[in-house]
């Protein structure tokens, strides 16, 4: 390191700027029609250290955590002559971090990167400032952070800190966490790190990097997904492991609950666990939803659970019908299950367009009231004249469920029967998951009769929560007085108490 740390380690932000919409009328379909009736992720991280030009590999990676963050995206890297480099901007990876000219600005063999999906209160109002990951200049060299989770008590934190003579630089969350470490005493950036994050709630995989180093940090309930991965001489962390397929990275192992992990760019491991031992609850969602059905949680593929869960469904809510059908994409492994364990058949009912994206049209109220029709269509051949069983994986508000009803009576089937491969949706997620708020979930304000009524369908059922616990791999389902998971949207029990939001008037489920 220069004489002068500052100029060696300053964040070079030429490469940020601003990029407004390309058009106008670009207006996103594919996640706008759902009326917030999908449960989003919310962020997804990568990292990589001991490879050359790693900036590209982290683009690979955010590429395949594209799922977890449509909104933006950002990459920060280090290179021993060229010090700290990033770029940031709006949409999709694919449409940014592919363009020569911006890649060969991101020199060097340590890089981290993060996408984001902006939460429902601040859709569409995100600044760049607000795009992960933040950089952070200490007497000791500069550090920069990306985090996928939620901080459950950082309005406190942000306040306590302003108050104490912190500025911020943005609105997001994980910023207070640059605060925090500022203020350690801690001599070595991940000891200050570990300071900051023992003041963290919430839910959090950190992946983090200093000029030589590549960190990653599980909260101590491990809700949210970190992996480790290795790459010729080099390693990698990424939020799931199909981020490291697409590198041709190795799958190592999962990063543990509460598990700080310190790579050098020698290769070197260190790993600690700085926090006190608590039992992981790992959010059962990701199983059902988030994570990419070629992912590996827990030794096993996500597509293989969910297939699992369309046994366990059948098992529990057998009907008479003549088709299984899946709600496309994500209610097709669960259906595949259904079908086996039910013999009846299985056939694409609704099929969906794969190339309805981004469009130029002009976004005109009868255009968005087609909704569902522009991404789902019904193959009307197959449907006619018979009772149908539609598989999703949830059901939120249930204006979506409401528009395929309509479309498979349309095509002419006799009875439409849901089966779901989660819980009723009754309580909102803390933990960096956008979710309506509570009385918005169609199950916070209904029995499940009162919603099979409200959707118009012959039958409405979910599958248990210890139906769910079992086809994840738990034998004896739940243990009703220490959870494996977090089930806090199913359940209303939440492992982590959401401080701020009781300070703003979210009431809890009263204990029974
Ligand atoms: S509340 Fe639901 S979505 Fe959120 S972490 Fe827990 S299980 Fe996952």
């Amino acid at each position: 390191m220069g004489a002068n740390p500052h100029k060696q380690d300053s964040e070079r932000h030429l490469s940020d700027r601003f990029m407004p919409p390309a058009h106008p009328f670009d207006f996103d379909y594919a996640r706008d029609d759902d009326c917030g009736d999908t449960l989003h992720e919310e962020c997804g991280v990568f990292g990589v250290v001991g490879v050359t030009d790693a900036a590209n590999f982290v683009a690979l990676g955010l590429h395949a955590l594209q799922h977890r963050g449509q909104e933006a995206g950002g990459i920060v890297c280090h290179h021993p002559d060229h010090g700290f480099n990033s770029a940031r901007r709006f949409g999709y990876v694919r449409d940014n971090f592919t363009k020569q000219s911006l890649m060969e600005t991101l020199p060097g063999p340590l890089a981290i990167g993060h996408v984001r999906y902006s939460t429902a209160g601040s859709k569409g109002q995100t600044a760049i400032r607000d795009v992960q990951p933040f950089f952070g200049e200490f007497s000791m060299g500069g550090a920069a952070i990306a985090h996928n989770g939620n901080i459950t008590n950082a309005d406190a934190l942000r306040k306590e800190l302003i108050e104490r003579g912190s500025i911020f630089q943005s609105s997001s969350d994980s910023e207070c966490i640059i605060h925090l470490m500022a203020r350690s005493l801690q001599r070595t950036i991940p000891e200050r790190m570990e300071d900051a994050l023992r003041r963290v709630e919430g839910a959090f995989s950190v992946v983090a990097m200093t000029r030589t180093k590549l960190i990653g940090v599980r909260d101590p309930l491990g809700v949210r997904p970190l992996v480790l991965g290795k790459i010729g001489d080099g390693y990698a962390l990424s939020s799931e492991t199909c981020a490291l397929d697409i590198i041709g990275a190795e799958f190592v192992r999962e990063i543990e609950p509460g598990e700080m992990i310190v790579i050098t760019d020698k290769g070197e491991i260190e790993s600690t666990q700085p926090f006190r031992p608590r039992p992981s609850r790992f959010c059962i969602f990701e199983h059902v939803y988030f994570s990419r059905p070629d992912s590996i949680i827990g030794g096993r593929s996500v597509y293989e659970t969910r297939r699992q869960i369309g046994v366990e469904l059948a098992r529990e809510t057998p009907v008479e019908a003549d088709l299984v059908c899946p709600v496309p994409d994500s209610g097709t492994p669960a259906a595949i299950g259904y079908s086996q364990e039910s013999g009846i058949p299985y056939a694409m009912g609704i099929i969906r367009n794969q190339y309805m994206g981004r469009t130029f049209i002009e976004p005109t109220e009868q255009i968005r009231n087609m909704g569902v029709r522009l991404k789902l269509n019904v193959n009307r051949a197959l449907i006619r004249d018979k009772r149908v069983i539609l598989v999703d994986d949830s059901v939120v508000r249930g204006t979506t469920s409401r528009k395929i009803k309509e479309m498979i009576l349309d095509a002419g089937a006799k009875e439409v029967h849901f089966r779901i491969a989660s819980p009723p949706t009754a309580w909102p997620c803390f933990y960096g998951v956008d979710t309506p708020q509570r009385e918005k979930l169609l199950a916070a304000t209904m029995s499940e009769e009162e919603m099979r009524e409200h959707l118009g369908v012959d039958s409405l059922k979910f599958i248990s929560l210890d139906g769910l616990y079992r086809a994840v791999g738990e034998a004896e389902g739940r243990k009703a007085d220490c959870p494996q998971y977090c089930d806090a949207c199913f359940s209303g029990e939440y492992p982590v108490e959401p401080a701020d939001m009781i300070e703003k008037g979210f009431v809890m489920k009263a204990a029974e």
